[in-house]
């Protein structure tokens, strides 16, 4: 009896910066996958791309994957990034050996050759080839070239690249592929392709199809623009005589206007979802379902119900939209579920950048989280909220302007300075608060705008804002006291 492989799947990002929602669905897709079956999940840096791969993007790209909590098995280290894992390097740019050693067995068989045409030759040839209508694919005349010859001419310093040779493949190339099902490529669809460059550097074809089978990958899941790069992978592991993987092709994601997904219309990197207070689980819910859904449909999806449910199977082919309403909706979700005290560890660092001056107990914390959470749908929202409690950043607006110019406004004001000042408590409850603004109405004797503008031009330095009910009750007495004394003054 044959025994079932374990699933080994990887992330394969070509570090340029920020990890792309596009880029965090394909490594949660093959994580939730490897979590479910109990595998490994491995993180391989493609980085043959030597000017845009530094290390700084590798951190970029880690740090995301961290926020969101898809943590791998095997590859770089994210504090050191050392390899750790018994197939690395995990760097494609330390591996070039590797590469080198299959491409010499390539030659060697006859499967691949050194090829010495220079770009004016193979610009010449696919222009001949386009006026003649035939498919433009590289003409080389030197696949037949004994390897001795080649590596002579090497020697003697002229620039060669190592090219697959494809003329005996005529065939169709068969795959199933999880998304789109039966998929079938014509050999003739690509020309005789490149594997090594000149200076030794690897394909991306060449190098993935390499490490997908020396790291023991048994599924591939990506996204569907690399699906017509599977035909090129099924040649070097037909030729290598190498065991295929799974392979599944995701859709595209699009923006409401159903085109692909770009930068122009928001944020579209984990960091900058980060950076708008987003918090990871929300996030990592959202993308889970861009292309895959529940099967009872379900929309709030925690992580571990998200490995216990995710399948294969429901991947859907047609394009995803990213729909930034739902994503908005969902994270007001995950926060409005937090505990007040981990919640705060979220807000804080956002309302640390405001220098605010706010209260420090534990339990005004709490108070007034749950006093703002209703109205939070992300970590940003808080600031807003929080910067009309603090007392250095009240200011009166333009918009109160008007209320200095009613007839009742002083009178109210000063009574409800009165009534504050001599509160025996230094903290108002919801309650007293409304006692106190009917008392104010008795007092004075206005009602309506007259009498609940001013009050709140007192509390928060403009007409119109959150309920007074639940900001006052979150406020000492002196700074209700100080406020009141601005106004004052400003009427002279
Ligand atoms: N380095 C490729 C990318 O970032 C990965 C392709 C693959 O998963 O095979 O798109």
């Amino acid at each position: 009896m044959s025994q079932k492989k374990t699933v080994r799947v990887r992330f394969a990002p070509s570090p340029t910066g920020y990890l792309h929602v596009g880029g965090a669905r394909t490594a949660l897709y093959n994580y939730l996958f490897a979590k479910q079956q109990g595998g490994q999940f491995l993180l391989r840096i493609e980085d043959t791309d030597e000017v845009r791969s530094t290390d700084e993007s590798l951190r970029m790209v880690i740090e995301d994957l961290q926020w969101l909590g898809l943590k791998w098995d095997e590859g770089p280290n994210p504090e050191t990034l050392a390899d750790v894992g018994p197939c690395g390097p995990y760097r494609q740019s330390r591996r070039l050996e590797i590469y080198k050693k299959v491409a010499d067995e390539l030659i060697n068989q006859g499967k691949a050759y050194y090829c010495f045409l220079k770009d004016e030759e193979i610009e010449k040839q696919r222009e001949e080839a386009l006026k003649e209508g035939r498919s433009p694919h590289v003409q080389s005349p030197y696949e037949d070239m004994p390897a001795a010859e080649a590596l002579a001419k090497i020697k003697a310093g002229e620039k060669a690249v190592v090219r697959f040779k494809t003329k005996h493949l005529k065939k169709d190339y068969k795959f199933t592929d999880y998304v789109r099902g039966e998929v079938t490529f014509p050999s003739d669809m690509v020309g005789d392709f490149v594997l090594l460059r000149s200076g030794g550097m690897p394909v991306y074809n060449f190098c993935c199809a390499v490490d997908d089978h020396m790291m023991g990958i048994t599924h591939v899941l990506r996204a569907e623009e690399h699906l017509p790069n599977t035909l090129r992978q099924l040649m070097i592991y037909e030729a290598m005589n190498w065991e295929i993987p799974r392979f599944g092709h995701m859709s595209l994601i699009l923006d409401e206007d159903r085109k692909k997904l770009s930068k122009r219309k928001g944020a579209t990197s984990c960091h900058e979802f980060k950076m708008e207070g987003y918090l990871p689980g929300a996030l990592k819910n959202f993308i889970a379902l861009l292309g895959w859904t529940h099967p009872e449909e379900k929309e709030i999806i925690p992580e571990e119900e998200l490995i216990a449910k995710f399948s294969v199977d429901r991947l859907h082919p047609s394009g995803a939209v990213f729909d930034a309403v739902k994503l908005k909706w969902m994270n007001g979700q995950y926060l409005r579920a937090m505990d007040e005290a981990e919640l705060w560890k979220l807000v804080e660092p956002f309302l640390a950048r405001e220098s605010l001056e706010l209260p420090s107990d534990q339990e005004w914390r709490k108070k007034s989280l749950q006093a703002f959470k209703p109205a939070m749908e992300t970590l940003v929202d808080a600031i807003p909220l929080y910067r009309l409690l603090s007392d250095k950043s009240y200011a009166l607006q333009p918009e109160a302007d008007e209320v200095f110019q009613w007839e009742p406004t002083r009178k109210v004001l000063e009574t409800w300075k009165a009534l504050v000042s001599t509160e025996p408590s230094d903290v108002i409850s919801e309650e007293r608060f409304l006692q106190l603004q009917d008392m104010v109405k008795d007092q004075a004797q206005v009602k309506g705008k007259f009498l609940f503008m001013p009050i709140r031009v007192a509390v928060i330095g403009k007409p119109h804002g959150t309920e007074l009910k639940i900001l006052v009750p979150l406020m000492k007495k002196k700074s209700l006291v100080d406020r009141v004394d601005i106004c004052l003054k400003k009427l002279g």
